[in-house]
């Protein structure tokens, strides 16, 4: 090809929370090839196998371009097929439904569901649509099913979300520990940089923990295969190790830390009549948590001995001991690794906080190499689903529903009346499909996300809410997923560079892009589809009468002049937007949407710590992280020096907390809500493949992706399947309590289980294995554990 008839722009992969940054080259109104950008910090002109085919994924066969609703002769049916509509029916019977249901049951009848797949803006958007103008709360991302736990565990620890080191720490650290992460598959940019460190500076250790043996065990020194739920066990040794040895940084502990017992918080977050939930002994709802000094911290933890850790994780002792030693050396900077083996658990929340215990506990943090690093999954879950505050319970830069002060905070950056956001934190994620299921809840939006994929125990807990008939659901996509399949009317979506976007990765890098193509057809990007769905309504049919009263000047208003054309978000002229560049939105609004949105919402974090750069800064950089004041990006938070936030002379300041100290909690070991039995003798785990990204519905319309691993299979260990007189091959039936799926066996190839556990991945549509998932949470978070239940498997 002619590379000089390319047109070259800049972007952020659409896929994981690595944020690489991408080449797009266009031509004729299509998006040709990509690259990886080698001015980029974060992937120095690398890319993993999908960004290398993300000019592909735009352009599947079965792309969606039309609305289509359900319809028996011409009229909407719940039981009809899909047919073709213009937007302005769409949208019609969209606000007919919502009105009818906001009259009927108020706010609490009407919900929504995005991700961390939103752009900046689009969740932005979103939160204030349904929190400021429906006055609903009942909005959450899917981060909820891949973050919530750690976002949990930053406010407990740090009283602020998001990692305090960054990607500068790999070429830093003398250990990486992997704490549930397979980074050689979900992260393999990173797991680059890793590679690199370690093979150009022989001193360098990794160690891998996980409950199956999986890539990133090739580079392992220490590999460490445990028994699951056993992390917890594992922790607390590691800490009373620190203790009993004599590696406690004492006066970094005692400047900068406070110890807390960690409040016990019973159940699993299942229905309440459910067995399990039932059989929760602890009895303790006082909840909070209680202050205790440090040698009752070291008492606490000193029946972890290495002796009970071996016993109970199944891990050689003296590999345990091994890592422990990377921790206790003062010499060795270590980086401790997470993702979903860690926050997929019903108590995520505690591993978070007691992997910041050991870090705290030697003081290594916050320093180059000295890192303990929350990886993310979705592109944007860091810079949309948390920090513009997409969460049924949060609001932009941390602030909370709950928190009074923090609403009229919101309320006056948004010049709406006082008490306009309500209070009551809304439904999370799995709720909401309870609530579907159980006519609570009767109108539902789901935009960039695959959730009946994605969500547990969808079987019995998901797809009877779509398909309820008191319910009408609305999915917004670029392709007909499982969960669009499921809705009554689907609405034909732009993605990734049809529109103006940012996001935000998890080193807290915020990264623009600007429009390069056109949606086919009719469809319409997501931040389109929701400021003109708010023009169907005025005050008077969502307000209660008393916020209007006391407001007549909003009386009459649309939420669209209210939310959106409020002489703040539409202050920036369209000219502003880029000469060379489409901009759909700008164009159908009249103004430069995005930026206003942008600046508006910036205004939550610029002077307390979430500072981002002026909107048009973005353009220009490969990204910055925040907080971004007086032009320079942090790299180490909390750090003086390095944080402008931290107090002069501080050394280090742990601001998010008032006393500026961080927490460490005291944390028992509690056993998995559903470990294998007689009937039920294998655990499952659930996860990712490095070729498909989360539920497949982009990578796996890429044929060299899907030729490569087009199936999803269940891995087991040979001895396993040959007593069950089974073979690589074999069809089985992976079966629960809860539901079945049909796949076949792989003894062989990139993962390998321990004898009784078998893994699954979830990225196959046509094996949807989250019909076996156990659909417990983390009573903190909420967040569904995907990674451990009881199955058995048959052959067929
Ligand atoms: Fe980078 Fe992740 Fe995209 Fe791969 S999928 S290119 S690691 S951002």
């Amino acid at each position: 090809a002619d590379l000089t008839e390319l047109n070259w722009s800049k972007a952020p992969c659409r896929f994981c929370g690595t944020g690489c940054s991408i080449m797009v080259a266009t031509k004729a109104g299509r998006v040709v090839a990509t690259h990886g950008d080698s001015k980029a910090e974060v992937n120095r002109g690398l890319n993993c196998v999908k960004g290398y085919f993300l000019s592909k994924i735009m352009y599947g066969e079965d792309r969606l371009t039309q609305p289509l609703l359900r319809k028996t002769n011409g009229v909407y049916d719940k039981e009809g097929e899909f047919t073709p509509v213009s937007w302005d029916e769409a949208f019609d019977i969209m606000a007919e439904k919502w009105k009818a249901t906001l009259k009927e049951k108020g706010p609490k009848g009407i919900g929504m569901f995005g991700s961390g797949q939103w752009t900046v803006w689009e969740g932005y958007a979103a939160s204030k649509l349904m929190k400021a103008g429906f006055r609903s709360n009942n909005i959450d991302p899917n981060a909820r099913h891949c973050m919530a736990s750690a976002v949990a565990g930053f406010m407990r620890t740090f009283g602020i979300d998001e990692p305090m080191g960054c990607y500068d720490d790999f070429e830093n650290a003398d250990a990486f520990v992997l704490w549930g992460s397979n980074m050689a598959e979900m992260h393999p940019i990173l797991w680059t940089r890793i590679a690199d460190r370690k093979f150009s500076h022989p001193h360098v250790k990794v160690a891998v923990l996980s409950t199956f043996k999986h890539r990133s065990f090739d580079l392992a020194d220490i590999p460490m295969v445990f028994t699951p739920q056993t992390d917890l066990v594992l922790l607390n040794y590691i800490a009373n190790y620190l203790i009993q040895n004599d590696a406690v940084n004492h006066d970094f502990v005692g400047k900068h830390v406070n110890f807390r017992l960690g409040n016990p918080d019973i159940g699993y977050g299942l229905r309440p009549e459910h067995p399990l939930e039932q059989a929760a002994e602890n009895a303790d709802k006082a909840g909070g948590s209680s202050e205790m000094t440090f040698e009752e911290f070291a008492t606490y933890v000193e029946p972890y001995t290495l002796e009970y850790a071996a016993e109970m994780s199944g891990v050689p002792a003296e590999r345990i001991e091994e890592m422990a030693k990377l921790y206790a050396d003062p010499d060795t900077k270590v980086m401790s690794l997470w993702t979903m083996g860690v926050n997929q658990h019903t108590r995520g929340v505690w591993v978070n906080n007691m992997i910041y215990n050991i870090h705290l506990l030697t003081g290594k943090i916050s320093t180059p190499g000295n890192s303990p690093f929350s990886l993310t999954g979705q592109p944007s879950a860091c810079g949309t689903a948390r920090e513009v505050g997409t969460f049924s319970h949060r609001l932009p830069a941390d602030l909370l529903v709950a928190n009074e002060e923090h609403r009229r905070f919101s309320e006056k950056i948004w010049k709406i009346p006082e008490g306009t956001i309500p209070g009551k934190v809304g439904a999370h994620a799995v709720l909401q499909n309870r609530l579907l299921k159980d006519s609570k809840i009767n109108c539902y939006w789901v935009q960039v996300n695959n959730n009946m994929q994605a969500a547990p125990n969808m079987m019995e807990e998901g797809l009877p809410g779509y398909r309820n008939p008191d319910n009408f659901i609305v999915v917004s996509d670029a392709y007909p997923t499982v969960t669009a399949e499921a809705a009554d009317l689907i609405l034909p979506t732009a993605m990734w560079v049809e529109k103006e976007g940012a996001y935000g990765n998890a080193e807290r890098r915020t990264q623009f892009w600007h429009q390069l193509v056109d949606a086919p057809g009719e469809s319409m990007s997501d931040l389109w589809q929701l400021v003109e769905f708010s023009k169907r309504f005025t005050t008077d049919e969502v307000w209660d009468a008393e916020l209007l009263e006391a407001n007549p000047e909003f009386k009459g208003k649309t939420l669209y002049e209210v939310l959106y054309k409020n002489g703040q978000v539409d202050a920036f002229p369209i000219e502003e937007a880029s000469p060379d560049n489409a901009n759909h939105e700008a164009e159908a609004f009249g103004f430069y949407i995005q930026k206003g949105l942008f600046e508006e919402y910036a205004q939550f974090g610029r002077g307390h710590g979430h500072d981002l750069a002026p909107f048009d800064v973005y353009h220009k950089e490969r990204g910055l992280r925040w907080p971004v004041v007086d032009g320079k990006e942090t790299q180490w938070r909390f750090k003086e020096g390095s944080d402008p936030y931290a107090k002069p002379g501080s050394d280090y300041d742990f601001y998010g907390h008032p006393d500026g100290r961080a927490r460490i909690f005291a944390l028992p070991f509690e056993p998995a809500p559903e470990v294998p039995d007689e009937e039920y003798p294998y655990w499952l785990s659930t996860g990712r493949v490095l070729e498909h990204w989360h539920s497949g519905s982009m990578t796996q319309r890429v044929p060299e992706l899907y030729k490569a691993v087009p199936d999803a299979l269940c891995y087991m260990h040979p001895d396993d399947a040959k007593e069950q007189g089974l073979r690589r091959g074999s069809e089985v039936r992976v079966s629960s309590r809860r539901g079945e799926i049909i796949t076949r066996i792989e003894t062989k190839g990139r993962n390998k289980p321990p004898r009784g556990l078998v893994f699954v991945p979830w990225f196959d549509a046509s094996q949807l294995i989250n019909k076996v998932t156990l659909d417990a949470t983390d009573p903190i978070s909420k967040q569904t554990d995907f990674k451990k239940c009881a199955v058995k498997i048959e052959p067929v």
